[in-house]
């Protein structure tokens, strides 16, 4: 489908009402949809796959800023270490340290968020609440990782009801540690569910299809 410039103008005015910034997500798609978007002023760009984020990166301007969404395998933080912004799914405490490691032979801080598991689904990554505070506890002695917030995935579900009470409790979790670690980031909402995300206190959004148009694989 095409980039309708009116989708994505909406979409910003209504996002800046409420502060919430725009990642949109190219996963799949051609670098030239992303040069399409970049030529409407879009600057933050998020994607799943490590081989694919890297190639890209190669491709297009130097200053977009490259955020990773996917589930993020340990081997792999080499490859993206040198440029990524910001981190979104972190999982585990190895993934963290794995992060802190190559972000120091870069002589960077990496921006991360944690991922909670707020969703019915069983196959979703993610920390629960005791996990969380754990993670954020160990994580004060890593130098060259910056925490920045939270990031979560409602279920895949129809009822709003359901996806609401899943947004607001990854709301409050983030509410409850935002004075103590500085957090700024809460990162929830996709094509679907973006407005109850928003009304739940989402400061992110994760928007692909409603833009760049169904991915077909
Ligand atoms: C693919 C993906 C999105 C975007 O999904 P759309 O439904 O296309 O908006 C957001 N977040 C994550 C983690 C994704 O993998």
């Amino acid at each position: 489908m095409v980039l309708d410039r009116n989708i994505y103008d909406n979409l910003i005015t209504e996002l800046t009402k409420d502060a919430v910034t725009l990642v949109a997500v190219s996963k799949i798609k051609p670098p030239g949809d992303i040069r399409k978007l970049y030529d409407y002023g879009q600057r933050d760009f998020g994607e799943n796959y490590v081989q694919e984020l890297v190639e890209k990166q190669n491709l297009l301007p130097g200053d977009i800023r490259w955020h990773f969404i996917g589930h993020l395998q340990r081997n792999k933080v080499k490859y993206i270490a040198p440029f990524v912004f910001l981190i979104h799914g972190v999982d585990s405490f190895k993934l963290l340290k794995e992060i802190d490691k190559e972000a120091s032979k870069n002589n960077r801080v990496i921006q991360v968020l944690l991922q909670v598991h707020i969703a019915t689904e069983e196959t979703k990554f993610g920390f629960d609440e005791n996990e969380l505070e754990d993670t954020l506890k160990q994580a004060d002695a890593l130098k060259h990782i910056e925490i920045k917030g939270l990031m979560g995935m409602a279920s895949f579900s129809e009822d709003q009801t359901q996806v609401a009470r899943e947004f607001q409790a990854l709301s409050e979790l983030y509410k409850r540690h935002q004075q103590a670690h500085h957090f700024s980031i809460l990162s929830m909402g996709m094509s679907s569910d973006y407005t109850l995300a928003i009304a739940n206190g989402s400061t992110m959004v994760r928007i692909g299809s409603l833009l760049f148009g169904a991915r077909t694989i």
